[in-house]
């Protein structure tokens, strides 16, 4: 591709000797689990988004799956998830012992709201996992009044939005607790897999630290049954290497997506992304609604453009989650998405002239 999706070779490039010297220093440590990196890197990003609490672990998919353990909900409780995300929401809460239960979202901002998630509610509801879809926040104020009026947990999902925020407040902050991925394409991603829960209770925080090490604070002695799930020694210190540039680079994805914005505005045939106002989107994706999104895609590979489709497949619909009962037509706005949906190249790096060719293609296509 000469313009792919995502170039983590030319962010690895920009500050290569920071990030060398950080994984030599913990290869000379020979601490690679757990330890003191970890340990900084969880002040630092609990510190950077405003939350007491921060536990590292060794996905974004176990950061879910510990807190929703956490909760110690009755086996087949009810946890609300949009269907269009991507598919660790659900997989996460199956996994926990829980029952998923979709629902839908907003046709413009791809997320969950109160009303989508309302809609989804029974008795037997325990919790709600808003997604931060693409770096943009959820309408977190409704959700949580919602979710307390109703008696329900709040995990946010902010795999894809660590730094985003709103009138609410930040990402993965608000809520009772939140899950962050440090997968390679996040916009703070480690060199590998790596996951983090972000909470404001103290004996929560102490709970998951437990459950993420076999159930135990003392080695041999188990007060629940947890699992393995620890967080690098080797990827907090890249990510304590990355944090400092964060900001710098959700500055460079919001420059790239006003240069689209400004682009592609008067292209009939495709919907630019939905900010709400007073929301800060730090473009983990910049995803658009195409006509013919099919045949746009072919059009920018053959020009050797990168694009990405997520997601093509509704979480109702999915094989594994035949036995839940879903079928086409439950949740229409997602199952239009998932036709239309396609997300350009915006990483940090990829600068005007690259951006101009990438909009000149995708209005080529359509005149
Ligand atoms: C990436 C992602 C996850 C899972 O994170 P991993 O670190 O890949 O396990 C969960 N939810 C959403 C929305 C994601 O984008």
């Amino acid at each position: 591709m000469d313009i792919p999706l995502l170039d983590l070779v030319a962010q690895y490039r920009s500050i290569k000797d920071d990030l060398d010297r950080a994984v030599l220093a913990v290869v000379e440590s020979q601490r690679f689990v757990l330890g003191p990196e970890v340990e900084a890197l969880e002040a630092e990003l609990a510190a950077y988004l405003g939350v007491p609490h921060g536990v590292g672990c060794a996905s974004g998919t176990d950061a879910l799956l510990l807190a929703l353990k956490a909760l110690g909900a009755e086996p087949g409780s009810e946890v609300i998830v949009p269907s269009f995300t991507f598919f660790a929401t659900a997989g996460a809460v199956w996994n926990a012992g829980l029952r998923p239960v979709f629902c839908d979202v907003d046709p413009d901002t791809f997320n969950v709201t109160a009303a989508t998630l309302e809609a989804a509610w029974t008795p037997r509801t325990v919790a709600v996992v808003p997604v931060h879809l693409f770096g943009q926040m959820a309408p977190m104020g409704e959700i949580v009044e919602l979710a307390r009026r109703r008696g329900a947990f709040v995990l946010e999902d902010a795999a894809q939005a660590v730094g985003a925020r709103s009138a609410d407040g930040v990402a993965g902050a608000v809520g009772d607790a939140g899950a962050f991925s440090f997968f390679p394409s996040k916009n703070l991603g480690g060199f590998g897999d790596g996951g983090l829960v972000t909470t404001r209770d103290a004996a929560l925080a102490e709970k998951l630290a437990k459950l993420r090490v076999h159930g135990g604070r003392q080695m041999y002695h188990h007060e629940m049954v947890g699992t393995n799930s620890r967080l690098d020694a080797l990827q907090a210190a890249v990510l304590r290497v990355k944090l400092r540039h964060l900001d710098g680079w959700a500055a460079a994805r919001r420059e790239n997506a006003r240069r689209y914005a400004a682009l592609l505005a008067d292209v009939e045939g495709v919907r630019l992304p939905h900010v709400v106002d007073g929301n800060f989107h730090v473009y983990n994706q910049f995803t658009v609604r195409a006509r013919g999104r099919d045949a746009l895609r072919k059009h920018l590979t053959e020009q050797g453009i990168g694009s990405g489709i997520y997601y093509p497949v509704p979480l109702h619909l999915q094989e594994c989650f035949a036995s839940l009962g879903g079928k086409r037509g439950d949740f229409p706005v997602t199952e239009a998405l998932c036709d239309e949906v396609l997300s350009l190249p915006i990483f940090p790096e990829l600068g005007e002239d690259r951006i101009g060719r990438v909009a000149e293609s995708v209005r080529a296509f359509y005149t």
